[in-house]
């Protein structure tokens, strides 16, 4: 299909899906993690590089290796991007990646450009009385939140009183904090956004359900939310990605207020957990749009609409190492249920092991055939 290569900083799960993408295509994607990384488990070349997607030097040997760098992961180093940008394409651009890896300059970005953001106070090396001072301004519960290296809730603390504060700090200890004004939201919304070199396109809008601040499930479309609203989510989606350079898929998570109002939570500049569902329930998933756009291939805009309903259940680590593969055994139950396991190895409680996808004619038969799977899950969980 396409002789150029890409090089990809990272091999977890989103790198193992983009290689499943390319691998249809006859694209070779050339994988930056250590040898058994989910994505290498899938690929076999002698293209992909052995090392961290942190080391300045693995990541300058794996851009002399492709045509297109990107990545799977925003915590890196921008310093490297920004140097190998002048002997090979890298998207979504670096300063993109700059600006959003820290969480509080990315909302700072968004505010800049008219993007309605929870409102938020730099805490970084402030004092108790400055957490306190927030907590008077913004009033309790509040959300602290590391700026940087932040994933799955880890990261962030929910300060329920001024007493919290101390423990609070000491839990996000040594990491740079800003907090943010507490969102009393109705639900969860996400849109996956495609930036390609002269479009920006937006995929349904669908609704989240965390736990634990961990993504759980994903509806697709989002239920019970108006035509209007829907539309408006991937509006503000579009336009928030309109502010950043660089093509590819970025994930803008949202949170639907009491009244109608939407913010846009944060932005991941790559495929994103909200955008599974597209696999199955889209004629171009996440992932092709990924490739397709990276690589200034056609994306016809009604490759990304919604086949049918569809539901996805994240299959986290649980109580034992094999939690994960029970909940994959039961889901071959289910006859409209397509099964991911992402071969990470080891299962940690919370560690996103697979995933589950149900697609139906209609949302309340995907929801009637997914309940088992999530009574089993929430079982193995304990
Ligand atoms: P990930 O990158 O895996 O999505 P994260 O660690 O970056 O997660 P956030 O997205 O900031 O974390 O927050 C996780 C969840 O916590 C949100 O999806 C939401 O449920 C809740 N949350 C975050 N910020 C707020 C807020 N200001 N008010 C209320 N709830 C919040
Ligand atoms: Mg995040
Ligand atoms: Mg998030």
């Amino acid at each position: 299909m396409d002789k150029r290569k890409v090089g990809v900083l990272g091999g977890g799960q989103l790198g193992r899906m983009l290689v499943e993408s390319a691998n249809r295509l006859n694209i070779q994607v050339n994988i930056l993690d250590a040898p058994a990384a989910p994505a290498k488990q899938i690929s076999s070349h002698d293209g992909h590089i052995e090392g961290s997607f942190k080391d300045a030097a693995a990541i300058r040997e794996l851009a002399k290796s492709c045509d297109v760098v990107t990545v799977e992961i925003e915590h890196v180093d921008t310093q490297v991007l920004e140097e190998i940008s002048g002997d090979v394409d890298v998207h979504p651009h670096w300063s993109t990646l700059r600006i959003i890896k820290d969480k509080y300059a990315q909302k700072d970005h968004l505010k800049s450009y008219g993007v309605a953001v929870a409102e938020s106070i730099d805490l970084e090396g402030k004092e108790e009385e400055d957490f306190k001072k927030v907590g008077q301004e913004y009033g309790y519960p509040y959300m602290l939140k590391s700026k940087t290296e932040a994933y799955d809730g880890r990261g962030n603390f929910v300060v329920k009183s001024e007493d919290a504060i101390a423990e609070a700090r000491k839990a996000l200890a040594k990491r740079p904090l800003y907090a943010e004004r507490w969102a009393d939201f109705k639900m969860e919304l996400a849109v996956m956004v495609v930036k390609t070199k002269d479009m920006t396109l937006a995929f349904p809008t669908v609704e989240t359900i965390h736990e634990d601040n961990i993504c759980k499930l994903v509806y697709a479309p989002a239920r019970g939310v108006s035509k209007e609203i829907a539309a408006r989510a991937q509006e503000m989606a579009k336009k928030a990605i309109s502010t950043f350079q660089g093509k590819g898929v970025y994930g803008v998570e949202m949170f639907l207020l009491q009244d109608g109002t939407l913010l846009v939570n944060e932005i991941a500049p790559r495929p994103h957990n909200s955008g599974h569902y597209t696999i199955e329930a889209c004629p171009i998933s996440q992932y092709d749009a990924h490739l397709r756009a990276i690589l200034d291939l056609p994306i016809p805009e009604e490759g990304l609409r919604l086949k049918e309903p569809a539901i996805m259940l994240n299959i986290l680590g649980g109580k034992t190492p094999d939690s994960h593969v029970k909940a994959a055994q039961k889901a071959l139950e289910v006859g409209n249920a397509s099964i991911h396991l992402y071969g990470k190895g080891d299962a940690r409680p919370g560690r996103k092991m697979g995933h589950i996808t149900v697609t139906a004619p209609s949302m309340s038969t995907a929801e009637i055939n997914i309940q088992p799977l999530i009574e089993m899950v929430d079982e193995l969980a304990g």
